[in-house]
């Protein structure tokens, strides 16, 4: 006999421990994560490389639900964070509702018995609804540069750190000046030889104001829950009113451009390298990034810049854009992650016997960021245009954990009932977005950046996490048909 239960739930990183915890409290049970690793955490599992470390305030960075009095500082670091979450998910005690080494093979949705049939690592279960919660920076862009397999040391990407290579001491060069980049490019200088920088285009970079919260903050935090609530709603607001900066609003814009053109002066006195540290493109335009260290690592003796692209790699010899050449013994490939084709929807097929891939080749499109037509009782967290670069994600995903909650209460008041999003309701929506995002910095402020596929704003959402609620609290259930299910009643529950 196939299993059967209510809600499939794939990925057990921030999205998909989000989603368990919403369900619980709306008293749903009937539920499974399928996590392909042997442990929960997502990107905070995966991301081990020296200096990794959250850029959002880790009183912000967490479930509303489970506040942690003991974050040590304003930025957790990645290991912390990883903790945490390890925490949740014995706190929800999750049980063998957590399947791990349990990887989604193939999802298909079973018109005859109205039910997501899903494939696994594991063997066969049904399930009402498909939750898919596998994170959008998983799978690692491995640029196409010639020679690069040949390359004769140690070669990795920031995502899949190689703690056996020993390469403190050792000639590093670190492609990439992205989130990762600046992170560990300061501790990568504090232990190599050398370290050589290829910098295809710089990032505007503001202080991020590291510190510590020492013991007595910290049992106070423990003691006055209503503090910590306090700080996170504080924090919150101040995201919120990082969202003009970023989306272009002149006044906002100007100012926090100055406060980055300050802090690059205050740290590199050298007039050549500060101009090629200099972005060329709208402030906003790819993610800002927060730093106290960068800029002084780079100007350091430490490291050298080369100001332009990996264009080909002949040995241990790395040929920069700029036609000069680089000795390395290690490289490190800090060049992100494909965003714009999600291997998840690769697995996943609709009821028209499209797959999810086949209906985003023209680039992301849902409603509400969460559900998409030909796909019934499916949500997607993490997905289209949910991302953020003002504010904590975590707060995202929890707006779609409630709108799937709600959907799927509409559901269970039809007896096995089937929601299907509108094609219409999902056109309109796309719509909202490129009319919303027209004049914004990521498709006009002239970079490359990973939230835009071929023209389109597919990954962020070009709003405040406020008017992302508001847009999901307007979403009243009249975007689904909801059918009873074809084959009805209490026999489908016991396959
Ligand atoms: P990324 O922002 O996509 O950066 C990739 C970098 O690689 C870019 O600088 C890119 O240059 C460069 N690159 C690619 N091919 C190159 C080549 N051949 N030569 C030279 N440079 C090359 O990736 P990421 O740094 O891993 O960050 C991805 C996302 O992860 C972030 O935007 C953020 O959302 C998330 N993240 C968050 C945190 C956090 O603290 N919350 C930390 C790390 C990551 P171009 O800019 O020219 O394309």
């Amino acid at each position: 006999m196939t299993e059967h239960i209510e809600v499939a739930i794939v990925g057990a990183g921030f999205a998909g421990l989000g989603m368990a915890i919403a369900l619980r409290r709306a008293g749903r049970q009937s539920f499974v994560i399928l996590e392909r690793a042997a442990s929960v955490g997502g990107t905070w599992r995966d991301n081990t490389y020296p200096g990794v470390a959250c850029d959002v305030p880790s009183h912000l960075y967490g479930f509303a639900t489970h506040p942690n009095p003991e974050w040590s500082g304003l930025y957790a670091t990645g290991a912390e964070i990883h903790r945490y979450l390890e925490r949740v998910a014995d706190t929800e005690d999750l049980g063998d509702r957590l399947r791990l080494r349990t990887a989604l093979l193939a999802a298909r949705w079973d018109a005859a018995a109205s039910r997501w049939h899903l494939d696994t690592g594991s063997g066969a279960l049904t399930a009402d609804a498909l939750v898919l919660a596998c994170g959008r920076l998983t799978e690692p862009s491995i640029p196409e540069i010639p020679g690069l397999e040949g390359f004769t040391g140690p070669i990795f990407h920031s995502a899949r750190w190689d703690h056996s290579a020993d390469i403190a001491g050792s000639r590093v060069a670190v492609i990439g000046t992205g989130a990762s980049a600046v992170q560990l490019l300061p501790r990568l200088a504090e232990t190599a030889a050398h370290v050589t920088l290829f910098q295809r285009t710089p990032a505007w970079i503001v202080p991020r104001g590291e510190r510590g919260y020492d013991a007595a903050e910290r049992e106070r935090f423990a003691a006055h829950p209503e503090e910590l609530a306090a700080l996170r709603a504080a924090l919150y607001v101040e995201g919120e009113a990082r969202y003009a900066s970023r989306s272009g609003d002149a006044a906002a814009s100007a100012g926090a451009r100055e406060v980055a053109l300050a802090h690059l002066a205050n740290q590199v006195p050298d007039p050549a390298l500060r101009a090629a540290l200099s972005p060329d493109y709208v402030f906003g335009c790819k993610r800002v990034l927060l730093s106290d260290d960068f800029y002084p690592a780079v100007a350091s003796p430490a490291v050298t810049l080369e100001p332009s692209a990996l264009v080909a790699v002949d040995g241990d010899r790395l040929v920069a854009a700029s036609g000069t050449r680089h000795t390395a013994d290690a490289l490190v490939l800090a060049t992100g992650f494909v965003s714009q084709r999600q291997p998840y929807a690769e697995l996943v097929t609709g009821e028209r016997g499209q797959t999810l891939a086949e209906h985003w080749s023209g680039g992301m499109t849902s409603f509400a960021s969460t559900v998409v037509s030909d796909f019934p009782n499916m949500f997607v967290l993490d997905g289209p245009n949910a991302s953020l670069g003002h504010n904590s994600s975590v707060l995202m995903l929890e707006e779609q954990a409630a709108y799937t909650v709600r959907a799927l209460a509409q559901r269970a008041a039809t007896p096995g009932g089937v929601l299907r999003v509108h094609p219409d309701a999902e056109a309109d929506y796309t719509a909202e977005i490129a009319r919303a995002a027209r004049t914004t910095p990521w498709l006009t402020g002239g970079c490359r950046n990973w939230y835009v596929d071929r023209g389109r704003l597919t990954l962020l959402w070009p709003g405040t996490v406020d008017a992302f609620r508001a847009r999901l609290a307007r979403a009243d259930g009249s975007e689904f048909t909801t059918t009873p299910a074809r084959t009805g009643g209490e026999d489908r529950r016991s396959a």
